[in-house]
């Protein structure tokens, strides 16, 4: 049985080598939790909030900040304070008004010989009894917030939707999808999507989720293309790609996560493994 997690197929749809990096070698850079981003820091906390403070505000806000003083103490300073509030102000409360709201919950479908992973940000029943899952994305600008509407609208982005076709071979029922965007600057700032029924394009979603999910690790040539501009694991590459020695720039200079030991291989052609989505 082969078990492939759905936020796996994006890296491995960039690159292989980063999708060994981050899903085999479980790498993570030393420096790493002193040089996130602001916004990454509180995309973070605010998906660790909710996921503690379920759909409530002030329980949201206690747990976003204990986990920046567990994860990056010297990061929690009042600007920081300031912009977790703003997104919390701008999440749409009165939407999230979910009937048994659960939020990253690990869901498993097997497909064949194909088990498939999925951790939606939040799902719950709506008054009619209907299963709705709501996928979170922070962003610190206008014009980040429309590219991220663009994608989310556009068939590139298909997370949610898988997480939707889980759901409904999970339960047996029709399921409805949301992306929710939030500003972490002004306040006032969120685009709420139309909820959508993933019931008239389930057969089609499936098909491109179990494809996906067969073709994870299923070959170990290399890409490099535009992605290693942006690809956090460059640097290590720039030494593998001009023959030096890569694997002493992983020991000097990165780290397996703790949690992740047991997954951890040392080739690009790994068993795979792992308990946990993320
Ligand atoms: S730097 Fe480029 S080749 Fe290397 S892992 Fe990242 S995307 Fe792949």
């Amino acid at each position: 049985m082969k078990t492939v997690r759905i936020t796996e197929f994006e890296d491995w749809g960039e690159c292989p080598w980063k999708w060994d990096y981050k899903w085999q070698r479980r790498l993570t850079n030393n420096e790493s939790s002193s040089q996130a981003s602001i916004p990454q820091i509180i995309g973070s906390a605010i998906h660790f909030g909710m996921e503690s403070g379920l759909t409530d505000r002030e329980a949201a806000l206690e747990a976003a900040r204990l986990y920046i003083q567990a994860n990056h103490p010297q990061r929690l300073t009042d600007q920081l304070e300031t912009k977790l509030s703003v997104v919390l102000d701008n999440m749409p409360w009165d939407v999230l008004g979910l009937l048994y709201p659960v939020t990253e919950q690990l869901l498993s479908v097997t497909y064949g010989d194909l088990e498939v992973r999925g951790k939606p940000d939040l799902y719950g029943l709506l008054p009619d009894s209907q299963i709705l899952v709501i996928d979170f994305k922070t962003t610190a600008s206008k014009g980040y917030q429309w590219s991220n509407k663009l994608q989310v609208e556009s068939t590139f982005n298909l997370q949610l939707p898988f997480y939707a076709v889980l759901l409904s071979d999970y339960y047996h029922t029709d399921v409805l999808y949301q992306h929710i965007i939030v500003g972490t600057e002004k306040r006032g700032q969120a685009w709420v999507e139309e909820p959508k029924l993933i019931g008239p394009i389930l057969e089609q979603i499936r098909k491109l989720l179990i494809e996906k999910g067969e073709s994870v690790g299923n070959t170990t040539a290399p890409s490099e293309g535009w992605h290693c501009l942006y690809c956090p694991y460059h640097t290590i590459d720039e030494v593998r790609l001009t023959g030096g020695d890569w694997e002493y720039e992983i020991e000097t200079n990165w780290h397996r996560r703790v949690d992740r030991q047991t997954n951890v291989v040392i080739d690009l052609e790994p068993e795979k493994g792992g308990e946990d989505e993320s």
